[in-house]
């Protein structure tokens, strides 16, 4: 594969159109779209036709008007689509931190009112931080406990204690990417019920909730849906819980009727219930923006195309690494199957710095300690060359040792 292999690639893509649907800064390689999607082109016209007109002219009356309170039904229906969940079954609402505290507490309600002597959470020592927190704190109110295993310790911690499974599809570290159907399967036949956190896999990655038989999901609307900085988050119950899944943040959106104002809750039929308080209009109306760009796709191919060329795009910066860079190991997995749409690469020492003097040639990746050199493709707007030449840069930063330099040694909050 040369630099006009990459270019051939680019002009026979199907897919090259999207490109055109965002902002992609000039001279930028942006490879952390899997932590902040890049801006689509319609949503600063749609945020400011929301700002203007009906915040601006309808005020108050746009609550009705323009459909503003609609807003978590409609973009969760379309968020549905992507993951394979039912109309009406999915919901966006607060944060994905927030969301997993719902159906923790749901799902741990649910498996041990059947089954009281299940009193532990499995879950990953690699997930996310703030699954794992999120996790701690429910299982210390509960009285249970969360045991954290790595990947090949899965099955040995589905045993007859475990009441709920709670895994994040494509690990942000790693890229690994579990099999979610063959692994709620396991959880079923153990017993437990299962949670997958989408944060990763959601507009990156195709998902069949419904074909897996999975029991809860939440996921992240910033990330691969290119909603905006914090957007608000998606949950989702599958359809044989309604009736028994409450939620422990019992607020008035929730509710079965909120303008009546009742003083007793009594919570809204189906996934409406996951709301809480009143919905974020201004980042619901830019995460739709974002989440009608993935779905841009569905008439070129839809997740099958995004998935086949995200794994065109990860393979071959995967292979120009090996090849270019011999400091650096390979840390997400080889196999197709296996791997979301990230590639991660590690160095014991000097990631972090080298991370730096990429951003400063104009290709964004990101670091994650202790050794994680992540980069992140969306199929979307990233091109074949694009891969092509991130590898050529990151080989010049190492052959000339660009990290060296010491403002690439400092630590910044975000990294
Ligand atoms: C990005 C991410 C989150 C983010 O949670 P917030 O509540 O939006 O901060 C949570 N879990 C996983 C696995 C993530 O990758």
């Amino acid at each position: 594969m040369n630099r006009q292999d990459a270019l051939a690639l680019d002009a026979a893509d199907p897919l090259a159109p999207l490109r055109e649907l965002f902002h992609v800064p000039a001279g930028l390689i942006y490879l952390d779209g899997n932590s902040l999607g890049v801006l689509p082109r319609a949503t600063a016209a749609r945020v400011q036709q929301v700002v203007a007109q009906e915040w601006g002219e309808g005020l108050i009356r746009s609550w009705n008007s323009a459909g503003w309170m609609d807003l978590p039904a409609r973009v969760g229906d379309k968020i549905a689509r992507l993951v394979g969940a039912g109309a009406g079954t999915l919901v966006v609402a607060d944060s994905t931190s927030v969301n997993l505290f719902k159906v923790l507490s749901a799902a741990m309600a649910i498996a041990r009112e059947d089954q009281p002597a299940r009193r532990t959470i499995v879950s990953e020592r690699s997930n996310f931080p703030t699954d794992l927190y999120i996790a701690e704190s429910l299982a210390a109110q509960h009285g249970c406990e969360l045991v954290l295993v790595e990947p090949e310790g899965l099955a040995a911690a589905l045993d007859a204690r475990c009441a709920v499974l709670m895994l994040t599809h494509v690990n942000y570290r790693s890229g690994r990417m579990h099999d979610m159907a063959a692994v709620t399967a396991a959880a079923h036949a153990a017993g437990a019920l299962v949670i997958w956190d989408l944060a990763h896999s959601a507009g990156a990655v195709p998902v069949d909730l419904t074909a897996a038989g999975a029991d809860f999901a939440v996921g992240c609307g910033y990330k691969y849906l290119n909603g905006g900085p914090g957007a608000p988050a998606f949950v989702w119950a599958h359809p044989r819980h309604v009736g028994r899944f409450w939620q422990p943040l019992a607020g008035w959106i929730g509710h079965a009727a909120p303008f009546e104002f009742m003083s007793g809750y009594r919570p809204a039929p189906g996934i409406a219930r996951y709301q809480c308080g009143t919905p974020a209009v201004l980042s619901l109306a830019a995460l739709e923006c974002g989440v009608d760009t993935v779905l841009a796709a569905d008439s070129l191919g839809g997740m099958a195309a995004l998935r086949a060329k995200s794994l065109a795009l990860t393979r071959l910066f995967a292979e120009r690494v090996q090849a270019t860079c011999p400091g650096l190991a390979l840390a997400s997995p080889a196999a197709d199957a296996e791997r979301g749409s990230q590639v991660c690469l590690s160095h014991p020492d000097i990631g972090y710095a080298v991370v730096q003097a990429l951003i400063a040639r104009g290709v964004i990746g990101d670091f994650r300690a202790p050794d994680v050199l992540r980069f992140g493709f969306t199929p979307l707007y990233l091109r074949h060359v694009d891969a092509y030449d991130a590898a050529e840069h990151l080989r010049q930063v190492l052959e000339r040792e660009e990290w060296r330099r010491p403002e690439f040694n400092q630590r910044l909050t975000v990294t």
